[in-house]
């Protein structure tokens, strides 16, 4: 890894001791991430072969949350085939014969393996790849895994863009060209194409792209700047196709996104001058508007449970950015290289990696933190506590990066906050 940091606390959490814990886990699991993934690339599909709980599951995620022409469904496995009495790749191979029939307009499909298909052993694997041959490769069939025994919520996310990685075109020069890694919006996305632009940075590519048709290749000249901190595998796999994996924080508020944009600049070799002329309007219009959240977030206490692995650099923004104190920040897994700069500009708190539920709960109860960042199922019985809490979900499904992005993000904690207080008066 190449490097550039934040402002780095001088008692930062880049050694900090980790309390971890094994035990029951409140989360999703990995299927959650079609919701998003199916959104950004427009011409994918993505077929769970799962339960009917797979099913509700997505329906009621993506119901509620979004309003789009679908591009997913489930294959129900009925009792039949999870009691082995059934041939599941025969049925499999109709239910996609027919899903592509009645849609030519797919171009990638996923098989998306579930607890279920785990359980009976299905091979998609080999099934998406009996698939292929039968459809003559006129439509990329692949696999990966979102079930809830393999990954947790944004999980999927790496496990669909890993299965990606070896479609990806070998670059044919070694010339340097950008990588942006991880699902951001298309609003977010076209900012940050504007900026790199500004800087001078010619060939940028974002990984997904909007099209899955329109991969973009890799080869040793590949800068790879990851946009999420989930993506440990797939960063993995692009380095073994001979990218480098520049070290960054996360594009989360002012600081963050000038560091991030920084550690692009820098692995361009783009002058301090231009750099600076090119985040001037940006950075203070963002600075600006962050000032008002600050206000209602400063020398607020909050408890991170773990959830979507966004926690640190989340807590990174609260802490540095808008003088939040941090309590306990929670994370499903924490791979101290990807989340390096972030730890390194937190200051002293309790981490926590994996999660013993009831025994998290004890102790947020015991604090009475001002906010909760927590999954959906924890928020009401906390609530009922009379704590305040924030969904971690929608920090995924909102657009929160970059410099325009900065104050809606402090207003999605300050939010909650506010509603109290106005109940107060
Ligand atoms: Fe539930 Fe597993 Fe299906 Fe996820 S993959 S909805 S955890 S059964």
């Amino acid at each position: 890894m190449t490097g550039t940091a934040l402002p780095v606390v001088e008692t930062g959490c880049t050694d900090a001791p980790v309390l971890k814990e094994r035990g029951q886990r409140e989360v999703f699991c990995g299927l959650t991430g079609i919701v998003w993934l199916h959104r950004k690339m427009q011409d994918a599909f993505f077929l769970v072969v799962g339960s009917r709980t797979c099913a509700h599951l997505l329906q009621s995620a993506a119901g509620v949350m979004i309003f789009a022409e679908p591009r997913f469904a489930t294959a129900i496995l009925g009792d039949r085939d999870l009691a082995g009495l059934a041939d599941c790749n025969d049925e499999l191979d109709r239910v996609v014969g027919e899903l592509l029939a009645r849609r030519p307009d797919i171009t990638t499909l996923f098989l998306v393996g579930s607890c279920p298909s785990e359980v009976i052993k299905l091979d998609l694997a080999k099934a998406a790849s009996r698939l292929s041959v039968a459809n003559h490769g006129r439509v990329r069939i692949l696999s990966y895994s979102g079930s809830g025994i393999e990954t947790t919520f944004t999980q999927g996310e790496d496990t669909c863009l890993k299965a990606l990685v070896p479609e990806l075109p070998t670059a044919t020069t070694n010339a340097p060209a950008l990588l942006v890694c991880g699902t951001l919006a298309d609003v977010v996305e076209d900012q940050f194409a504007r900026l790199f632009a500004e800087l001078g940075i010619g060939r940028v590519d974002f990984f997904p792209p909007r099209r899955a048709t329109a991969l973009p290749s890799i080869g040793p000249g590949t800068r790879i700047l990851l946009a999420q901190p989930f993506l440990n595998e797939t960063a993995r796999a692009l380095v073994a196709r001979g990218a480098t994996l520049l070290s960054a924080p996360y594009p989360l508020g002012v600081d963050g996104t000038t560091a991030w944009l920084r550690a692009a600049a820098d692995a361009f070799d783009v002058a301090p001058e231009r750099f600076a002329s090119a985040i001037a309007g940006p950075a203070q219009r963002a600075r600006t508007a962050l000032a008002r959240h600050r206000a209602t977030l400063e020398g607020r206490r909050v408890f991170f449970f773990p959830d979507s692995q966004l926690e640190i650099p989340l807590a990174r923004f609260l802490a540095a950015e808008c003088g939040a104190t941090l309590l306990e920040v929670g994370t499903p897994y924490l791979d101290r290289t990807l989340v390096a700069a972030d730890l390194a500009a937190l200051p002293p708190t309790q981490l926590s990696e994996g999660q013993d539920v009831e025994k998290q709960l004890d102790r947020c109860l015991a604090l009475r933190p001002d906010l909760t960042v927590c999954g959906l199922g924890l928020a009401n019985p906390l609530e009922a506590e009379g704590l305040r809490t924030k969904w971690s979900i929608e920090l995924v499904f909102s657009p929160i990066q970059g410099y325009d992005q900065a104050a809606d993000l402090a207003e999605l904690f300050a939010r909650p906050l506010n509603r109290i207080d106005r109940l107060r008066v």
